[in-house]
């Protein structure tokens, strides 16, 4: 055997509700954008252009039981909209960018707060605070020709079944189509991206132990549980 010899890579994948798999090829986040959210993390609402940050594709999660993560003592969950791209490329003007979007999924967002405190005290990179194994949550994917946003369509998020976070996706700062042509402006976006579109305010501790169910109206929720003591 050679001593070297690896594994070969395993394909991290998200359910599409037809029964596909969507290959994951990387995961961009959105910082900071709903108002609301912005106002209880204390931070800028006039901030631009908007704050962006990755996830490795292999820290995405479609349910089932999280371990709860190392060297943290203040694990956030963070509902969000997640938007699976088909393409893109790059500098897409925002009335394209809707064409990149293959579906769309609920999210969750897994924050070590602490280290992100950290961070943002230390002017220092978010990766420790976002970028963990298992941060990613992503819902089954409902197809874009079966599914599309409304202004009033409601994100919720529910933790052991008591409601924390809901708000109509229009309290969004920047629109889809203004992320999406944003990101491809910094890279060419392609088929597998993933795109986490921001939480609203509500965010908080996902304890040992606790069930957290994403729902947003129309889509199949994501549904997943902190591993227990
Ligand atoms: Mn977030």
């Amino acid at each position: 055997m050679n001593a070297f010899a690896v594994a070969p890579p395993v394909q991290p994948v998200v359910p599409v509700r037809d029964g596909r798999d969507f290959p994951v090829r990387r995961i961009f986040c959105i910082g900071r954008n709903y108002a609301d959210h912005v106002a209880e993390m204390g931070g800028d609402l006039k901030t631009t252009p908007p704050t962006f940050f990755t996830k490795p594709a292999d820290a995405v999660f479609s349910g089932g039981v999280v371990a709860y993560p190392l060297a943290t003592n203040d694990l956030h969950f963070e509902g969000e909209l997640v938007v699976a791209l088909k393409g893109g490329g790059q500098m897409l003007p925002p009335d394209k960018a809707m064409d990149a979007i293959f579906g769309f999924a609920a999210g969750c967002d897994l924050t070590r707060r602490d280290l992100q405190a950290q961070a943002k005290q230390q002017r220092g990179p978010w990766d420790v605070a976002k970028a963990f194994d298992m941060s990613a949550g992503v819902g089954e994917i409902t197809p874009a020709s079966q599914w599309q946003p409304m202004e009033q369509t409601r994100l919720r998020l529910s933790c052991n079944g008591e409601e924390r976070q809901n708000a109509v996706l229009s309290q969004m700062i920047w629109s889809l189509p203004e992320i999406i042509a944003n990101l491809s402006g910094l890279f060419a976006l392609k088929a597998g991206d993933l795109v986490f579109t921001g939480t609203p305010a509500g965010v908080g501790p996902a304890k040992q132990g606790d069930t957290i169910s994403v729902e947003v109206d129309g889509l199949c929720p994501l549904k997943f549980q902190i591993a227990g003591e």
